[in-house]
């Protein structure tokens, strides 16, 4: 079986789609639903968000419009219905509300995003903001949690932010845009074109060997030398996500592959290149084996890439499972599995630890094919 969580930043619990009545009046559905207590999420410069502490732990800081106000010294604009501005009227700096859903249920609040990357409190390491990313390295128990949902939430409170701010001109005539909808479109103030938030398909794929024994790991520029995981890349123009894999394995290592299957994606807001990534995990049979070919390795995308015998693999596992309850931190010159907030950590730990219908049905039509040849 497969599993159905294939890592961090999906099961957000909202319903995103704006009202009818928020499309026709956006300001005074903003206005009505934050007067009426709306979780709002501040976030601050690149991915970092506003942070609470509860007891020992720090969770994500969704608050309220009074919260927001005493904390940051900025006052909700009623009247105009979408944003915040600065106390200090003569500053005229305005600080936009992003529009992210509401709960499910009856009598549910909405969520929104409020942009403060620009506010003078930023700059003090006190202001409470922090980097999710390190927040989710320091976390091992948010997947399929309450507060896993919340961390979703804030992804996506991110992704819609930063993709704004990279819109800030019309693709088709340079013209200036502005923001509709509560911020989660853009729209060009000239020509009128409408833009709409960008998701980025990347094919992650785990790649075992002809015979079953080994996975292809990689440890990516991007990242610790010492952190394995599988082979990714985005997938081009006019092309499938089976033949992204195809061609991204052979340009990443030098291995073909094929019988690419598709098991699971992950949305990823906190991609390299600012933008939001779906990552979309697939399972393929190489068709050599680490004996037969040496790897020839992308030294732009990999610090290294190696077959890693399947035993050794469900030891690295297991110890970083085991690791990671105790809050342990790896030896020196220990490599390691990518941690479970990643799609590829669950690609791996199916291999290894699922039912392997999937990898079997890959042997089977292995050995169908090659009986045909006989
Ligand atoms: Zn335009």
């Amino acid at each position: 079986m497969r599993p159905n969580r294939w890592g961090l930043f999906d099961g957000a619990k909202i319903a995103r789609a704006l009202p009818k009545t928020a499309r026709v009046d956006p300001r005074e559905f903003a206005r009505r639903e934050v007067e009426r207590g709306a979780h709002i999420l501040a976030l601050g410069r690149g991915n970092t968000v506003l942070m609470t502490l509860r007891g020992e732990s720090k969770s994500i800081g969704w608050t309220d419009k009074t919260a927001i106000e005493e904390a940051f010294g900025i006052r909700y604009d009623a009247a105009e219905g979408t944003s915040f501005s600065s106390a200090d009227e003569r500053s005229g700096e305005r600080y936009e509300l992003i529009y992210l859903g509401r709960e499910e249920g009856l009598g549910s609040r909405s969520y929104f995003a409020l942009d403060l990357a620009r506010h003078e409190l930023l700059s003090s390491p006190k202001s409470g903001f922090g980097e999710i990313r390190s927040f989710l390295k320091s976390r091992d128990d948010l997947l399929g949690s309450e507060e896993g949902a919340s961390v979703s939430r804030a992804g996506y409170a991110l992704a819609l932010r930063n993709w704004g701010k990279g819109i800030r001109f019309c693709p088709s005539c340079g013209s200036a845009t502005r923001s509709t909808q509560i911020g989660t479109r853009k729209e060009c103030t000239d020509c009128g074109k409408k833009q709409y938030p960008r998701l980025d398909p990347v094919a992650i794929c785990l790649v075992v060997s002809q015979d079953g024994s080994h996975a292809l790991l990689g440890s990516p520029r991007y990242a610790s030398g010492r952190m394995l995981t599988c082979l990714a890349g985005f997938i081009e123009q006019c092309e499938t996500i089976e033949e992204a894999v195809v061609r991204e394995i052979e340009e990443e290592s030098g291995v073909q592959v094929d019988q690419v299957q598709l098991l699971g994606s992950q949305p990823w807001p906190l991609g390299r290149s600012g933008a939001c990534e779906l990552m979309i995990g697939c399972v393929a049979r190489a068709k050599s084996n680490p004996e037969t070919r040496d790897l020839i390795v992308d030294q732009e995308e990999l610090n290294s890439a190696s077959w890693v015998p399947k035993e050794v693999v469900a030891q690295k596992l297991a110890k970083s499972k085991a690791r990671r309850r105790k809050s342990g931190k790896p030896g020196e010159l220990e490599t390691w599995i990518v941690p479970p907030y990643a799609i590829a950590h669950h690609l791996i730990d199916h291999w290894i630890n699922g039912d392997n219908e999937d990898v079997s049905r890959l042997s089977k039509v292995v050995a169908r094919s090659e009986a045909s040849r006989l």
